[in-house]
């Protein structure tokens, strides 16, 4: 037996036979002659065509078998298909270079995704591996290929771009195995959607892996062992059937109360980025939305949405769960999150500049008309509004003044809006968690984000590997801070909840449930454990944990105790 490391993307374990991926052949001429072109363009007409149908049929059967967020990436291919700039460069090719349909389609993905590579964004470096993925897609339509294949045992490959997985049959992959990709690349978000074990970014090591190796693939830990002896094959196997008796037990918890031992209740709410994600929040038992990021709306978008469209999506969000909290963020652009149609200004430290509410207070603009669309959507369930990187009472103050503009402009319009809104902010800035006795007389509501609270306390950026032994919750620091704004809400009679990661991490759920806090957030698969967890508490005990956690010197001293104090849980 010997062993590959790479990086744990998708939780799980897979026992089966490699089998590679098979790479697009690309053998095609790519230079005709000039008179050819119109033929070549007509060619690149009828694959743009066919391309477009099968992008609609993934879309449908992605959203079927992973949920509507997975299948918004189809959306987006097939409007970059028919994109007026990708098509003009692609002509381009074809009438300056004597490019064939399939050496212009390649070569206009190839610059415009390294144009996009080149930007200073994760989200448009994203957008580069698209480009490239409706590229190949393209290529392989104007070669007469199918988009359907079949693979059954451990699938390897270079890299997983969105249509390869959506054109698998997911029940025949037992585990994903790349040589490129990180935890947040195309490849791991959709593994882990699926519910699929997945390493990648193992590197050239992927090519000494032969079809038909006999592999355990390890999600937890990213690692792959290959052809390992009998004994520890047993082990595995003991260890997947334990994780079904758990996936098991989870399941039939889904629908019971989140409440300790004790009867307290502890509401357990999803984070979700488009209003397709409410059937997972449904499905995951949670009780509401404690975080819709609404940036996610404007992201894919050439113009800022409009009223219209924005009261809309809102809408569909607070219809699908009318009686249940639905907290609403309004948008945190700026920082990794740039939008084409507002700010872009170049700035040294962009997650310390014009991001969030400092980013919408210099275009009011843009923020009014959002307001204006929650505050004519409230009519249709429980809204909450949440401002997020709140730092100063000024900054709040100034925000709540607009959201007042926008209700007295409908009200003068004689539009429908509920007047009792609830307002309440994210504490994700340390200054906002050091006056939050202050704050707390100003909102209805905290919600605390971990994943910029630790960035910021601990002055190490959430996206920097080598930094990334700072960028933990568990940081004594971290926890003191939300001791203290959970208690300043709870003095000024306010609700304190979690958005952040922290918030779906089971071993956290004790020292957060003791320290105050009563609405917790994540994403719809952690949902069942956390319930799982809080219906083995006693309050009181928790109480002591936190009080006792809040004295420790090191994230490895909280980790350590809150390891113990896990072992008296049945999960
Ligand atoms: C957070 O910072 O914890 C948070 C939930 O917001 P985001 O991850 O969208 O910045
Ligand atoms: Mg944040």
């Amino acid at each position: 037996m010997w062993k590959i490391k790479g990086i744990a993307a998708s939780a799980g374990i897979a026992i089966g036979p490699i089998v590679h991926m098979q790479e697009a052949v690309h053998d095609f001429c790519r230079l005709v002659d000039a008179s050819q072109a119109p033929a070549e363009k007509e060619r690149f007409y009828a694959a743009q065509q066919a391309a477009e149908k099968e992008l609609e049929i993934l879309q449908e059967r992605t959203a079927i078998n992973m949920g509507e967020q997975q299948a918004e990436v189809f959306a987006a291919h097939k409007l970059m298909v028919t994109d007026p700039s990708f098509v003009e460069v692609v002509l381009n090719h074809i009438d300056n270079h004597q490019a064939s349909a399939e050496a212009a389609v390649e070569d206009a993905a190839n610059e415009i995704a390294a144009m996009f590579a080149g930007l200073d964004s994760e989200y448009m470096q994203e957008r580069a591996s698209d480009i490239k993925d409706i590229g190949k897609r393209l290529v392989r339509i104007l070669q007469g290929g199918t988009a359907e294949v079949n693979y059954t045992g451990v699938l390897a490959a270079q890299d997983l771009l969105p249509s390869d997985t959506a054109a698998l049959d997911l029940n025949c992959v037992s585990g994903f195995i790349t040589a490129l990709g990180g935890k947040t690349s195309h490849s791991s978000i959709l593994a882990r959607a699926a519910g699929i074990p997945a390493v990648v970014g193992v590197g050239s090591a992927l090519e000494k892996l032969n079809n038909g190796d006999h592999v355990i693939v390890d999600g937890h830990v990213g690692e792959v062992l290959v052809n390992p002896e009998e004994d520890i094959l047993n082990d595995y196997r003991l260890r997947i059937k334990k994780e079904q008796e758990r996936a098991a037990l989870l399941a039939s918890v889904g629908h019971l109360p989140s409440e300790t031992l004790d009867g307290h209740h502890i509401e357990l709410a999803c984070n979700i980025g488009t209003p397709g994600d409410m059937e997972k929040v449904i499905a995951a038992g949670a009780e509401g939305v404690g975080l819709f990021r609404t940036e996610f709306l404007f992201l894919d978008k050439t113009s800022v949405p409009t009223e219209e469209e924005q009261v809309e999506s809102y809408k569909a969000v607070l219809a699908a769960m009318p009686d249940k909290k639905i907290v609403i963020r309004t948008l945190d652009a700026g920082g990794d999150k740039q939008l084409p149609f507002i700010g872009g200004l170049p700035e040294a430290n962009p997650a310390l500049g014009l991001r969030a509410i400092r980013l919408c207070m210099v275009y009011q603009d843009v923020f009014k008309t959002q307001l204006r669309a929650l505050l004519r959507a409230s009519v249709a369930g429980n809204l909450h509004i949440m401002f997020p990187m709140i730092a100063t009472v000024d900054e709040l103050l100034s925000a709540k003044a607009l959201l007042k503009k926008a209700a007295e402009e409908l009200t003068q319009e004689g539009i429908p809006y509920k007047s009792d809104v609830a307002v309440g902010i994210m504490v994700e800035v340390p200054a906002a968690a050091a006056i939050a006795d202050i704050l707390a007389e100003e909102v209805d509501f905290f919600s605390i984000g971990t994943n910029d609270l630790v960035q910021y306390t601990m002055a190490a950026d959430r996206m920097n590997e080598h930094v990334a032994y700072l960028s933990d919750y568990f940081q004594p620091p971290v926890v003191r801070l939300i001791g203290n704004v959970a208690k300043a809400a709870q003095k000024a009679g306010k609700w304190v909840g979690m958005c952040g990661e922290m918030a779906g991490d089971p071993l956290a759920t004790p020292l957060l449930v003791g320290l105050g806090l009563t609405e917790l957030s994540m994403n719809g698969r952690a949902v069942p454990v956390v319930k799982h967890r809080i219906r083995q508490l006693d309050i009181q005990k928790t109480q002591k944990w936190a009080d006792d956690i809040l004295s420790l010197r090191t994230a490895s001293d909280i980790k350590k105790r809150l390891e113990e104090i896990a072992l008296q849980f049945e999960i």
